[in-house]
């Protein structure tokens, strides 16, 4: 198939559902073939299905990113089985939204959580596939947020907001790292997109949506295929020269 992306092997985390699924979709109709990971597995079979049916490559496992043994098992085997990865996608990633005052059972949960998934997930997953990734000069996107950047406007989320800061962090200190082994690192920092994550605050907290809309310049939410674009760009040979950075696609939410 011919295309952007043509010639890779993609695993993209969390691809089951929302910006995910998007991604490992998208990356399929620009060629690549593409390993879907999530903890349900009868949705990632569902992305793989849609994109075998379009006429792409796709295989799909089920993956829980805070399982390091787990992690590498599964990226030895698909070294073994399909191929090298050239291109990661660490997206997996949960929300929760409580004060640091709150119950302390519920914040110290969601602390462990959070943490646990959207930042060492993204860690272990890496460090299981870093070694194709420098073998075949690849490519990493991390999914950020503009939580990497802002948070007094979205106040109750400290476990979430150090963990997408943290996903900030990691990109740029790997880019550093594996810049001279030709692999490159960068994110992607979503706005408010509409998917099951935020289904809840969507139905049920019209305060925080009108705060995510009164600083959105395009005055509309996003659909996980605005996260596409993106994504394609900076896996692909036209953002060879890009390393180290985060794009952000926010309906210019981070502009004001
Ligand atoms: P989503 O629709 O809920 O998709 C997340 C996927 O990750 C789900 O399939 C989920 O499976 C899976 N997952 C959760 N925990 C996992 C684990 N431990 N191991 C493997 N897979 C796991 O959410 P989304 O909105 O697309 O979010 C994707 C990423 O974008 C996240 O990192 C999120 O923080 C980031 N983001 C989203 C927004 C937004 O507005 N939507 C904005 C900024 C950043 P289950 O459904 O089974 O839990």
């Amino acid at each position: 198939m011919s295309g952007l992306l043509a010639g890779h092997l993609a695993v993209v985390t969390g691809g089951a559902s929302g910006i995910g699924r998007a991604i490992a979709k998208g990356y399929a109709e620009q060629g690549a073939h593409v390993v879907i990971l999530d903890m349900n597995l009868e949705g990632a079979g569902d992305v793989g299905k849609e994109i075998l049916d379009a006429g792409g490559e796709a295989w799909s496992f089920k993956l829980d990113v805070t399982d390091r043994q787990q992690c590498r098992d599964l990226a030895n085997q698909i070294e073994e089985k399909i191929g090298n990865t050239s291109i990661l996608v660490n997206n997996a990633g949960i929300n929760r939204r409580n004060a640091f005052t709150a119950n302390a059972d519920d914040v110290i949960q969601d602390w462990e959580d959070i943490i646990g998934i959207n930042l060492s997930g993204v860690f272990n997953v890496t460090h299981a596939f870093v070694d194709q990734l420098r073998s075949t000069k690849g490519r990493i996107v991390n999914i950020g947020s503009i939580q990497s950047f802002l948070h007094v406007r979205t106040p109750n989320s400290p476990a979430y907001t150090t963990s997408k800061h943290g996903v900030l962090g990691f990109t740029k200190a790997l880019a550093a790292e594996l810049g001279k082994d030709g692999v490159r690192v960068n994110a992607i920092g979503p706005g408010l997109i509409e998917t099951p994550l935020n289904e809840n605050a969507r139905s049920n907290n019209q305060e925080l949506i009108q705060t995510f809309m009164d600083h959105t310049l395009l005055a509309r939410t996003g659909k996980p295929e605005d996260v596409v674009g993106p994504a394609v760009f900076l896996a692909s040979d036209l953002a060879a020269y890009v390393t180290g950075g985060i794009v952000m696609a926010d309906g210019g939410y981070r502009a004001i």
